[in-house]
């Protein structure tokens, strides 16, 4: 078994690769919720919509959100009414916002939310949230302490950030699930996700560190030089107080990790990390990709 920690977009197109290699079921991710949101009273999960899709095999892998040739008719009809809908999200996507929206508030945990979805979607990989405790990730700006998806989505990541900020009522505690998720597995792979809004908020919730332990951690670097892939990775981490790069991204991941993976281009150079080719441009060079960590995860 090998459990990955997972934002919405890197280690997803890792974890589509990793799929076609891996027994399915040995297949555990952790995904980042800070990023959640509710909108038109419905409750969007991004990262574990994303996960989900993807391993039901209904990802629309050319933006990596959202459910592939979905339709928009609600979306338009909401912004023709002349409300606000800052995200565009799709009918069938929508669908399962609501009908998550409807479980959270008869009291259901979002652990068993995600598994119910799993289930009727036939997903065959044990996907987890990485806590029931609502937490939202805000960054500080000129407009004041705003949701990460205004910063990024509303706003097109075009305005300055001065800090990243975690809220939550109660401080975030791993589910029992992800706990024995990790128990369970040889290997922990953190995937190329943006280290500060995707994975650091994964590592926050209190019991996963130390159940990471005295496992195996192999990190996937999501920069080549100073640059993400995509994204606003390098705002965030130099906010944070990281040196937006791979050198940055292990000074993140300092006490956590064992192997650091950086891209094969990457000009920064990383004390003992391995070299692969990391740029997953089509699902050839995804399973390519996570054939290679396979290998090393073996190898331990
Ligand atoms: P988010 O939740 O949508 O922000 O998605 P993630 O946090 O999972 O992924 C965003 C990060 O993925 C960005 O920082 C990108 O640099 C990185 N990324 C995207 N595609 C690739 C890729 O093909 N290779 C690598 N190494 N990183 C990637």
């Amino acid at each position: 078994m090998i459990t990955f920690l997972s934002g919405g977009t890197g280690t997803p197109k890792l974890l589509r690769g990793m799929q076609k290699v891996m027994d399915r079921h040995e297949i555990s991710v952790v995904v980042n919720t800070a990023e959640d949101i509710w909108i038109s009273g419905n409750h969007i999960s991004p990262d574990l919509d994303t996960v989900m899709y993807l391993f039901a095999g209904v990802l629309n892998t050319d933006t990596w959100w959202g459910v592939r040739n979905d339709t928009f008719t609600t979306h338009d009809e909401i912004t023709w009414m002349g409300l606000e809908e800052f995200i565009a999200i799709g009918d069938r996507d929508r669908a399962v916002h609501i009908a998550r929206a409807n479980m959270l508030r008869d009291g259901m945990r979002l652990t068993n939310i995600t598994k119910y979805f799993c289930d009727r979607f036939g997903v065959r990989e044990n996907v987890l949230p990485m806590s029931d405790t609502e937490v939202t990730t805000r960054v500080k700006t000129e407009l004041g302490l705003i949701h990460y998806q205004e910063y990024w989505v509303r706003s097109k990541g075009k305005i300055q950030i001065e800090d990243v900020v975690r809220c939550s009522k109660t401080p975030p505690a791993s589910t029992e699930e992800v706990i024995q998720a990790v128990e369970a597995s040889d290997v922990v792979v953190i995937g190329p996700s943006n280290p500060i809004t995707s994975i650091t908020p994964i590592l926050e919730c209190s019991g996963i560190k130390e159940a990471m332990k005295d496992k195996f951690v192999i990190a996937v670097s999501p920069f080549v030089g100073n640059t993400p892939v995509s994204g606003p990775a390098a705002e965030l981490m130099k906010a944070s107080g990281f040196e937006a790069t791979s050198a940055g991204t292990a000074a993140c991941y300092k006490d956590i990790v064992d192997l650091f993976i950086q891209d094969i281009r990457d000009p920064v150079e990383v004390k003992d990390s391995i070299r692969l080719d990391t740029l997953m441009i089509g699902e050839e060079k995804s399973i390519e990709l996570a054939e290679k960590i396979l290998q090393l995860a073996n190898r331990n």
